[in-house]
């Protein structure tokens, strides 16, 4: 039998018993006491009943207590084993739960770990894990493959592994910075890899465990060697292209570019200032004498003066061929007038080039802001327009900008329109004045001379073809001369009118446009002129602008058929021996000797000079401007071929002309 069955087995024995004995008692005693107590023997019937129910009714409430007492306690038994059983159950369900998410987790954990490890070694970036010692711990594929090291090799242990001494040492009191601030740094690094200098971008931070402990560090590190290399090239390409384009070659001066943007910032600062523009007068007789790496050198020369003048402080710029700038921070006219005075004086001296002294001479202009313009697009405008204005004076000097200028600027557009629609308005005429022969007086030629009349008024050539020049007008207006001219020549040589030529300006602007031999022989075959009854005339001052051009030029023109003149001989200061070189037939000397000449010694013998010197080429000579019976005897008796003056005729219109002609 089992334990508790037999304690089970005791325990009712016991109740049993115990029932047996009070039962016993209770009958015995009861009965004695009874016996005692009452006396009569009809109340003993009745009190053995009552005492029969007392008995019933007491162990009724036995009974129900030792029911109430074991069912109670077999009920809490039962159901604290429910409670039991059901915990039993849950704690098992639990469990295989459990062992279920740790199987899961463990696969989740290696699929992750993979994941990781395919990412970590598939990224082109070095990734790495080192401990607290500086061994490493993780050293992905890219880092590998960056240092050119087995991960192998280098897990477990340190950087002197990877690099030289000092790197290493550097590397590791930076790592020993990071673990104490704990921060994630990023920064740009260079490094010794494989003897050669590379660029790193590495990000550096520490790795937490649970508790959030330090136990190691991490980085991650990109080779932006290349990248760097493209910026580093950009940036010298940009600083290059910012030097070429801000920056005359010549004269290593601040260019154009650099001027307009320096007076634009000056502008916003809308502090006083003057701009200096000047040019050098005659620059292109240096580089056409002595060759452009001369002029160059010239140049450069003058460039250095200038730093040397004005100093560090002062902005000088070289904006163009010839042309300089200066900004002076005053507006004071005083001040910049002393400036002036300096700059001048010292463009004066002579420049020493290759063993050369070189003169040179100037012209500027210089605009104040905010007193003469208020924005930067007229300043540069204003101070060109002064700088124009001293070369109108005459060159070699300074002029400061006038408002007036502007009016003359307005009047000049205004012109230039008039003259535009003069050619269509028949505003234009030739005039011709004539060409006399020296010695007998015949009018052997003659120059056609244009004349325009504007609203009444007769605006003269020295006015009008400058105008015409700036503008670029020369070539229709040009062209008009030239068939009016040839027209005439036409005319007069079949009606037999003349048989001489008919002289017609040339300027240089017309001759050296492109269309200029096309148009030519056009306009000569619409005319029915011939080229043999035409004298073209060059100022030789234009010749000299660009003499080889124009000896090309002018060989063509020999060609097909026209005479040549040189108009305004003396004022170009050509030399003399280079009059051979030319392909010329006729020289006119200037007015400018010739006037007065009987009472100027130097014009006499620079005349008489010319017209030898002619004569010993073969050139035909001839003298502009004679107004007097004594300048036409000195001329002739010199030896001199024709005269062109109002000595003997003004210019006249055509039809005046034809009487003289016939006359
Ligand atoms: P130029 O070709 O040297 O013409 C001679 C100028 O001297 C003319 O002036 C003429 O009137 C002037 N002249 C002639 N003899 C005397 C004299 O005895 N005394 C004075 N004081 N003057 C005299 P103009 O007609 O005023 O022409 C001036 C300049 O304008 C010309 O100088 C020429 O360079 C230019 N020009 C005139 N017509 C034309 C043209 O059709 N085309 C071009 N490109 N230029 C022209
Ligand atoms: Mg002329
Ligand atoms: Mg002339």
């Amino acid at each position: 039998m089992h334990k508790k069955d037999i304690k089970s087995y005791k325990n009712a024995f016991l109740i049993a018993i115990i029932y047996f004995i009070a039962g016993a008692l209770w009958i015995v005693l009861s009965d004695v006491a009874v016996a005692l107590i009452v006396e009569k023997a009809e109340d003993i019937t009745a009190i053995q009943t009552y005492k029969g129910w007392f008995f019933i009714f007491t162990t009724t409430i036995g009974l129900f207590l030792l029911s109430y007492y074991f069912f109670h306690t077999m009920y809490i038994n039962y159901a604290k084993n429910i409670e039991e059983s059901k915990a039993f159950l849950k704690t098992k369900e639990e469990l295989s739960e459990s062992k279920e998410t740790i199987k899961f987790s463990q696969t989740e954990l290696s699929r992750h770990g993979k994941l990781l490890n395919t990412i970590i070694n598939g990224l082109p970036e070095a990734i790495f894990a080192k401990n607290l010692d500086g061994n490493y711990i993780l050293f992905n594929n890219g880092a590998s493959d960056m240092l050119n090291i087995f991960p192998d090799e280098i897990l477990g242990r340190g950087d002197e592994i990877l690099f030289a001494q000092k790197e290493a040492a550097n590397i590791q009191e930076e790592e020993q910075k990071l673990l104490y601030h704990k921060k994630i740094i990023t920064r740009e690094e260079i490094h010794i890899v494989n003897k050669q200098e590379r660029a790193f971008l590495t990000t550096r931070g520490v790795l937490l465990d649970n508790d959030d402990e330090v136990f190691g560090i991490f980085g991650i590190v990109r080779d932006i060697t290349e990248q760097k290399e493209y910026e580093k090239f950009l940036l010298d390409s940009k600083e290059k292209f910012y030097k070429l384009s801000h920056i005359n070659h010549v004269t290593a001066l601040p260019n154009r570019l650099s001027l307009s943007e320096f007076l634009s910032e000056k502008c916003t600062k809308n502090l006083p200032f003057s701009l200096i523009l000047f040019d050098l007068d005659e620059f292109k007789i240096v580089n056409d004498s002595y060759g452009h790496r001369f002029g160059d050198k010239l140049l450069l020369e003058i460039a250095n003066t200038l730093k040397e003048l004005f100093g560090s402080s002062v902005f000088i710029a070289c904006i163009g061929g010839d042309e300089f700038a200066i900004v002076i921070d005053s507006n004071n006219i005083d001040v910049i007038t002393i400036l002036m005075r300096k700059l001048h004086a010292t463009l004066n001296n002579p420049f020493k080039i290759e063993m050369t002294d070189v003169y040179i001479t100037a012209s500027s202009g210089v605009c104040s802001y905010p007193d003469d313009v208020k924005n930067v697009d007229e300043l540069y405008q204003a101070a060109d327009t002064a700088m124009y204005n001293a070369k109108k004076l005459g060159k070699n000097r300074f002029s400061f900008y006038d408002a007036k200028f502007k009016k003359e600027a307005i009047t000049y557009t205004k012109m230039v329109t008039n003259l535009k629609h003069a050619i269509g308005k028949d505003e234009l005429e030739l005039y011709y004045q004539a060409q006399n022969s020296a010695t007998s007086g015949k009018i052997i030629g003659t120059e056609a001379l244009l004349r325009w009349k504007h609203d009444g008024k007769m605006i003269p050539p020295s006015i009008f073809i400058p105008l015409a020049e700036k503008s670029g007008l020369i070539i229709e207006v040009g062209n008009f001369v030239l068939k009016s001219g040839f027209e005439m020549a036409q005319k007069w040589h079949h009606q037999g009118v003349f048989d001489g030529r008919v002289s017609i300006n040339v300027s240089i602007r017309q001759l050296t446009h492109l269309d200029f031999l096309k148009t030519l022989k056009e306009l000569l075959f619409e005319s029915g002129c011939k080229a043999s009854w035409v004298e073209l005339e060059i100022t030789e001052s234009y010749i000299l602008e660009n003499p080889k051009l124009a000896i090309a030029l002018l060989e063509e023109l020999k060609e097909l058929g026209f005479n040549i003149s040189m108009d305004d001989f003396g004022t170009g200061y050509s030399s003399l021996s280079y009059l051979k070189n030319l392909p010329i037939d006729k020289l006119k000397i200037d007015r400018s000797f010739v006037t007065n000449i009987q009472n100027e010694p130097k014009n006499q013998i620079i005349v008489k000079t010319i017209i030898f010197l002619a004569k010993e080429l073969g050139i035909h000579i001839l003298a502009e401007g004679v107004e007097t019976q004594e300048e036409q005897e000195f001329l002739l008796q010199n030896g001199i071929d024709s005269i062109q003056g109002f000595y003997y005729h003004k210019p006249v219109c055509a039809k005046e002309m034809e009487s003289l002609m016939l006359g």
